[in-house]
């Protein structure tokens, strides 16, 4: 089926996290409520006046220089103007003419390979109010009029759906670690639309490029993307390719296909202007560098860290940099002298699995780095056994108490190796016989005295001690 080269650019829009809206004192926060968190400015009630949200703009330069973008000088808004019941002004803010980044660039992980992915553009809007459609009514809800967006443009440089869902993955999780957004599709926070065009292998012209718009989920991204790559390919193959239209098509989740909207031959023209209610804001050096330092390690630089400074496999390193407070995690039990190894074997899979098990966050998880710490130090002295460790783990999850209230009481191992001598004399002397068949040659007994100790601990002698004083008594 890749007969053809495929090419693929995304808008990807992202709603951000705020206490207001972008241009209203409006709440931002999601409500089951409709029509809760409204101001008169997201009505669109006579006289308003919008007034930007620094703390969005701020989020907004923070990305554009994690994408390696231009900033602009100053900060201002364009209206876009067209008409939709979900749009009370009649125009969007939004950024036209100077967008808060251009011409950026971001290096992306595609299975194990590292490819560039340009950015034409990122820029700051407001959102929609939405819509909801009952049997014979539709329903307007204003809650998420003048919610901040993000809107990032790639250039039409994605040559797969593999591809265009690792960026999005990406950029997902940059979002997370940057707090800029929870970035959660199934609430709707990100949206994307796909452009995908099709070419010969050795031509430079791009094909004619379709656009799916909407898609609420990166597993919908990838099926639109191969629907159309394969529904372009096979008008390609029948010579029918002049069939192949600019147009706006929708993914049918049900059938798995795209469905033809609209064309886009004749675009509307929004009549962009500059938003004379939002002056102009100047967007200082000295600002940007104080928003430069702010932004954390991210999650491909972490992996990197771990695989080629721990050590630690792609697979742990990527379960590890997942979200970002399991990275922070790990790097705590590290900071805090533990192997990493150890640390990446705890985490990935006795905390993580506990987490995923009782559907909670890593934050509210009883045991914090440094109760771990109690679990595993007594495990590296060898005063408990690694099933030990792993019953304490759990006890101390469930009964919520300090592992070490469980490491003195009778489960601790005895490891005492004074104390373990005397019982294994005392073992040797009460069992003549087996020492000397043992002696002469049925070494198979050795497994006898170890039972024989075990026995008399009540599984709790340490069995690497116990066989090297074993080793050292029946020579
Ligand atoms: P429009 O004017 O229709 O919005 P743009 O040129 O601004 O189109 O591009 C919008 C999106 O489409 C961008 O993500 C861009 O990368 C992508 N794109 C442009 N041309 C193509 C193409 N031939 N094939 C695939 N994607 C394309
Ligand atoms: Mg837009």
């Amino acid at each position: 089926m890749n007969k053809y080269k495929a090419v693929i650019g995304l808008e990807m829009h992202c709603e951000l996290k705020s206490n207001s809206k972008v241009f209203s004192s409006g709440r931002n926060s999601y409500n089951e409520i409709p029509n809760d968190n409204i101001s008169p400015v997201d009505m669109a009630f006579p006289g308003i006046l919008p007034v930007v949200n620094k703390k969005c703009v701020h989020d907004a330069l923070m990305m554009s220089m994690i994408l390696n973008c231009k900033q602009p000088e100053y900060m201002y808004f364009d209206r876009k103007n067209y008409y939709y019941p979900d749009l009370p002004k009649g125009y969007q803010i939004t950024q036209n003419t100077e967008p808060v980044g251009v011409d950026g660039e971001i290096t992306i992980e595609v299975g194990e390979k590292l490819i560039p992915v340009k950015i034409h553009d990122i820029h700051l809007e407001e959102d929609a109010a939405s819509l909801d459609h009952y049997y014979d009514t539709s329903c307007i809800d204003y809650n998420r009029a003048g919610v901040p967006l993000l809107e990032l443009v790639t250039e039409p440089c994605l040559h797969s759906a593999e591809e265009a869902v690792a960026f999005l993955e990406h950029m997902r999780s940059i979002y997370k670690y940057c707090g800029i957004s929870e970035a959660d599709t199934k609430k709707g926070q990100i949206r994307c639309d796909v452009n995908v065009s099709i070419m010969d292998e050795d031509v430079t012209e791009l094909g004619t490029k379709v656009e799916v718009k909407n898609i609420n989920s990166f597993g919908n991204v990838f099926d639109a993307i191969n629907y159309e790559i394969k529904r372009q390919s096979e008008l390609k193959d029948q010579g029918r390719y002049d069939e192949v239209e600019q147009e706006t098509r929708r993914f049918d989740e049900e059938s798995g296909t795209t469905i033809r909207m609209r064309s886009k031959v004749d675009a509307l023209d929004y009549k962009y202007f500059v938003d004379p209610n939002l002056p102009k804001y100047k967007i200082t050096p000295e600002w940007l560098a104080e928003i430069k330092r702010e932004i954390p390690a991210l999650a491909l630089e972490r992996k990197q860290k771990y695989i080629n400074e721990y050590n630690l496999s792609s697979y742990d390193a990527s379960v590890i940099v997942k979200e970002k407070e399991y990275a922070e995690y790990f790097e705590e039990l590290v900071n805090l002298g533990i192997d990493v190894k150890t640390a990446s074997n705890w985490l990935t899979t006795q905390v993580l699995g506990e987490i995923n098990r009782e559907n909670i966050s890593l934050a509210e998880f009883y045991l914090t780095p440094s109760l771990m710490k109690q679990i595993i130090d007594a495990q590296s002295r060898g005063t408990i056994s690694s099933k030990q460790a792993k019953e304490i783990f759990y006890k101390a999850v469930e009964e919520k108490k300090e592992p070490k209230t469980y490491l003195n009481s009778d489960n601790a191992q005895l490891s005492d190796r004074d104390e373990l001598t005397k019982l294994i004399t005392e073992i040797i002397n009460n069992n003549p016989e087996q020492v000397s068949q043992y002696k002469s040659g049925k070494t198979n007994l050795f497994d006898y005295f170890v039972g024989q100790v075990m026995k008399n601990t009540r599984g709790k002698a340490n069995p690497v001690i116990t066989k090297e004083i074993l080793n050292d008594l029946l020579k």
